[in-house]
């Protein structure tokens, strides 16, 4: 059975710990049967993969091709990774790490004390830095630094808590 990534919207597995797309994770405790499982996942997905290749390949070239055409703003890149650091310094952010074309940000103590107006704010330095490097960001998916729960996603239509 397949079901839709909360994240992401792809189409994954309902046996699937977490999406292969953008790392969200669908259950919070694996256990040894899911390991199991996911030897069987990982063997059919790379037959699929083994068919698949040619036309993969060919997709990826082209994804390649328009990623490679992109052109980074140098000076975005350079003050919003500033701003980041500033951020993680001070405790708004824990961390910020990319899984995919899915940016993860890890959420320090103190965002939870900032006002909603300077949530979005953070998260959306940190939204325009990624896509600024890969136009492939759509959404980013922010976890507690300390638990490592998943908290919400922000996207161009702003900050969606769980
Ligand atoms: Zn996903």
């Amino acid at each position: 059975m397949l079901k839709k990534c909360k994240e992401c919207g792809d189409m994954i597995s309902d046996k699937a710990t977490s999406c292969s797309k953008c790392g969200y994770k669908t259950v919070r405790v694996g256990n040894r049967k899911s390991g199991c499982l996911w030897v069987l996942v990982l063997i059919t997905g790379f037959l699929v993969f083994s068919v698949f290749s040619d036309r993969r390949n060919e997709e990826e070239k082209i994804l390649q091709a328009k990623i490679n055409s992109h052109v980074v703003n140098k000076d975005i890149e350079k003050k919003f990774a500033g701003l980041i650091q500033d951020f993680i310094k001070t405790g708004v952010f824990y961390k910020v790490e990319k899984f995919g074309d899915v940016p993860h940000v890890y959420i320090g103590k103190i965002f939870k004390q900032v006002g909603i107006d300077e949530k979005s704010n953070a998260l959306k330095v940190a939204f325009i830095y990624f896509k600024n490097l890969d136009p492939r960001v759509k959404v980013m998916s922010i976890y507690d630094g300390y638990s490592g729960e998943h908290i919400g996603r922000f996207s161009e239509s702003g900050f969606d808590v769980d």
